[in-house]
């Protein structure tokens, strides 16, 4: 039925016995302000989701974010209806003091845990809507040398509510080595920092080999390098998302280029019911244990 085939990979839907579960999925943008967080969104779901179909009103300009704008498409993944919502946020650094410039972000996720916790110990509760945030994505400049404080100490402010999902933003900017290396780096500072990004589930022996590559090349491409652009390109025939330089062509969706194409698979595709399943059994459950604990005290 429904929910099988929506997988390319084998381990994909983890689906409770005889409970339906509505594909949708939250996203959240995080990170400084002008790391290209807007257009990376609108690449990657707003427009342009099906191979065949051109980039509509494809727009150069994407204004500044200046409030938290919800937006909610329907898109079509192998046949499935799945409904997302992308949460696209201001990003911080602008002020002159950052400090704990993560609070409304942080509040965000807390209400929709809160919502969810009303909803569940209320009388209506088979009609929950989920407006959990089920992941955030991280965006990190490909300018410093690894994470900044602010990365780090919005990273651990945020690790126990939401899965954090890593990129490294405006990946055009950096060689090849450079962003193997940057990506080194920071796996190391995550590593160092103790911060909790999403664990990809570990393979059972019994997967099979293609999905055990898949898994491989996830881990290894942390955190994701993207790139973004709400321009369509022609060149060679070809019309493409791209950016153009005075020196060449970047195409978003080239897997040579970024991991804008794996990053997508990985969210859309292969690993949303996860992100899902560990908002639910983890991060809301840590919500809903302190707030029980704190009634009884
Ligand atoms: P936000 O503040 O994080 O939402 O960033 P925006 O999406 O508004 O982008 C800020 C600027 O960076 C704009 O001029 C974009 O055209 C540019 N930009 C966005 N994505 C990329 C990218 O992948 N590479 C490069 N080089 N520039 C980008
Ligand atoms: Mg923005």
């Amino acid at each position: 039925w429904q929910y099988v085939g929506f997988a390319t990979l084998p381990n994909q839907v983890h689906r409770k016995n005889g409970e339906e579960r509505c594909l949708g999925c939250i996203f959240l943008s995080v990170g400084e302000s002008g790391l290209g967080k807007s257009t990376l969104i609108n690449s990657l779901f707003l427009t342009d989701l099906y191979k065949d179909r051109k980039v509509p009103n494809a727009q150069e300009r994407i204004d500044q974010t200046v409030n938290t704008i919800k937006h909610t498409i329907s898109i079509e993944e192998k046949g499935i209806k799945v409904r997302l919502t992308v949460i696209d946020t201001p990003g911080f650094g602008d002020a002159v003091n950052n400090t704990e410039s993560w609070n409304p972000i942080e509040d965000y996720i807390d209400q929709q845990f809160e919502q969810y916790f009303r909803d569940e110990s209320g009388l209506n509760r088979s009609n929950i809507q989920d407006n959990r945030v089920h992941c955030c994505l991280y965006f990190i400049s490909p300018l410093g040398h690894g994470l900044r404080p602010l990365d780090v100490a919005c990273m651990k402010a945020l690790h126990n509510k939401v899965n954090i999902v890593p990129v490294v933003a405006k990946a055009d900017s950096l060689t090849q080595a450079e962003v193997h290396r940057k990506k080194m780096k920071i796996r190391e500072e995550i590593e160092q920092f103790g911060i909790n990004i999403y664990q990809f589930p570990e393979c059972d022996s019994d997967e099979d080999e293609d999905f055990k590559k898949q898994d491989q090349i996830l881990k290894d491409s942390t955190p994701f390098a993207v790139i973004g652009s709400n321009v369509q390109v022609e060149s060679k025939g070809r019309k493409f998302r791209g950016r153009v330089y005075p020196w060449g062509v970047v195409e978003v969706e080239n897997s040579a280029h970024s991991d804008f194409l794996l990053l997508r698979n990985m969210l859309v595709r292969t690993h949303m019911q996860d992100l899902k399943d560990v908002t639910g059994e983890t991060h809301y459950e840590n919500y809903r244990a302190q707030c029980i604990q704190n009634m009884t005290r």
